[in-house]
């Protein structure tokens, strides 16, 4: 009798359903089709056995990766942004819609990103689009061509191919993005306030962090709740670090008002209090805030106001970096950590006694529903077999020349983090260096998206 499957997983420890229990997994055309009992006797041509060390995660999904090519390949590349996420348990990454030229503005620049990207990614690739004053016609274009959603920034981007947007043309696009069933992604500090501020030159964390308050973000994140409740749009908060605007997401949901929330690993690992001047590895924007303040985003994160944590993987060359002159005004505002999210995760989360499921739901499951990617994020039937093998009570020193990002600076350099990627598969296979097998995806009902692919394996 011919297998019934390609390949089936024997694991104590899987993730599927809300929590960790004893399953096999088959997999036929690098699809889960049936999660059974541990004890089932399926038969493939593949069997794989686990032990009870590791624990078998979905493939997360990394919904905020800045990659930077085409154009500013020296900071990153999507060959060496997909091998890092490969290791670092991702199985699916979206790329945001600056930092490379041109920015994914208008269908041209998709394509040029596509181009760029095609048949050198690791893991599957979907992109945003970005939402610019003047380019509302761009929009439905962007959404037939397969974008996931869209971003828009409320500051100053440092990039002048992608200028802010006033609260009254992000309601207007919340409003235009209704319509076409997509989210808008806000980056969300002030920018009349941060211009009040102006710019700072020290070596000192501090002033850093008294240059980028919370009231920054509080202030944003009102005018985007309103924009929402008006409009009645999703908008979406990215890289939320201020603990003060928890309640007034809090409540606007309580009222109806479509807003969801991210933060990022670096918010809820690491403190303002460690970071010892001229560190600027340690630089983000928003600021990595106090203990107190990160104790308080945990909070957000057991309450669900914060749905999920991505990385915001946000790569520069060393110079960029400052790390010779350590002046956090010069130093560029970000933190390259794919590589490094679950395990960092892993490591804080433990100690406050969340589960592994809490993980995936917030670095796989909550990252896909925001992206569309209804194939995405959980191991049950009819998902891609994407999933991260993971040893939970292992752990490792943080060693820099064992990064695959294109460069190596971490504020993590040094740290003992707790549970390692043993394993990444990408729809039923391992993934390999050599031969890249990630896919381009588009919106799951994008004309000629069959099944979200735009371009066929490499
Ligand atoms: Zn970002």
């Amino acid at each position: 009798m011919a297998d019934a499957f390609d390949a089936v997983i024997r694991a104590p420890r899987i993730i599927s359903g809300g929590h960790e229990a004893g399953h096999t997994i088959a997999i036929r055309g690098g699809r889960i089709v049936a999660v059974e009992p541990l004890e089932s006797r399926a038969s493939a041509v593949r069997v794989l056995e686990f032990g009870a060390d590791v624990v078998v995660l979905p493939g997360l999904v990394d919904s905020h990766v800045h990659i930077c090519e085409p154009g500013n390949s020296e900071w990153e590349g999507f060959a060496t942004a997909t091998r890092a996420a490969a290791a670092g348990g991702i199985t699916t990454l979206v790329d945001m819609p600056l930092d490379s030229v041109p920015s994914t503005v208008n269908v041209a620049a998709l394509q040029a990103k596509r181009d760029a990207a095609n048949g050198r990614c690791q893991v599957d690739v979907g992109f945003w689009g970005g939402v610019i004053p003047g380019n509302l016609g761009e929009l439905a274009p962007l959404h037939e061509a397969g974008v996931l959603g869209f971003k828009c920034f409320l500051a100053d981007s440092g990039s002048d191919e992608f200028p802010p947007v006033t609260a009254e043309q992000m309601t207007e696009a919340l409003g235009f993005l209704r319509g076409l069933g997509s989210a808008l992604l806000v980056h969300a500090e002030d920018a009349e306030a941060t211009t009040a501020i102006g710019e700072i030159s020290s070596r000192r964390y501090s002033d850093y962090l008294a240059s980028r308050p919370r009231g920054l973000e509080n202030l944003a994140i009102a005018k985007v709740i309103e924009a929402a409740r008006a409009a009645r749009g999703h908008a979406h908060i990215v890289h939320l670090s201020s603990s003060d605007a928890l309640p007034m997401i809090a409540t606007a949901r309580r009222e109806g008002v479509p807003v969801t929330a991210e933060s990022c690993p670096h918010y809820l690992a690491l403190t303002a209090e460690e970071i010892a001047d001229s560190r600027t590895a340690f630089k983000s924007s928003p600021p990595i805030r106090e203990a107190a303040n990160c104790e308080l985003l945990w909070n957000g994160l057991r309450d669900g106001v914060l749905d999920m944590v991505v990385s915001d993987h946000s790569p520069c060359t060393p110079a960029m970096k400052e790390l010779g002159g350590g002046d956090f005004g010069a130093a560029w505002g970000g933190i390259s950590s794919l590589q490094l999210g679950l395990p960092v995760m892993w490591t804080h989360a433990r100690e406050r006694g969340f589960s592994l499921s809490d993980v995936a739901r917030w670095m796989a499951e909550q990252p896909a529903r925001l992206a569309g990617l209804p194939a995405k994020g959980r191991i049950a039937p009819g998902y891609d077999a994407d999933l991260c093998v993971f040893a939970p009570d292992e752990s490792f020193v943080v060693d820099p020349a064992r990064l695959h990002h294109r460069h190596a600076v971490t504020p993590y350099a040094g740290r003992r983090l707790t549970g390692t990627v043993r394993s990444t598969f990408l729809r039923g296979e391992l993934t390999d260096p050599e031969h890249p097998r990630g896919r381009l995806l588009a919106r799951e009902d994008a004309p000629g998206g069959a099944r979200a692919v735009v371009s066929s394996d490499s």
